[in-house]
């Protein structure tokens, strides 16, 4: 299973990633990301991978695992 996640070391705050994925990514009142971990379907992983490509400090990943980190 395909999911989103976010380095908060290497994410700067602001919040691109966000407006390309709001089905998956909201933002805190600081701008960080806060990531809906469940797995994404094939039309979400589309959206999902532009989002990671589009994030400037490469803190956005697509991770293939059984359960979400917690
Ligand atoms: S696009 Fe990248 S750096 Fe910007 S808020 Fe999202 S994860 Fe953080």
């Amino acid at each position: 299973m395909i999911r989103l996640r976010v380095n908060p070391i290497r994410c700067d705050g602001f919040g691109m990633c966000a407006e390309l994925l709001p089905e998956r990514l909201t933002l805190d009142d600081w701008g960080y990301p806060i990531v809906d971990g469940r797995p994404l379907s094939p039309e979400l992983v589309a959206l999902a991978r532009r989002a990671v490509a589009a994030c400037p400090t490469a803190a956005l990943r697509l991770a293939d695992e059984a359960e979400p980190h917690r």
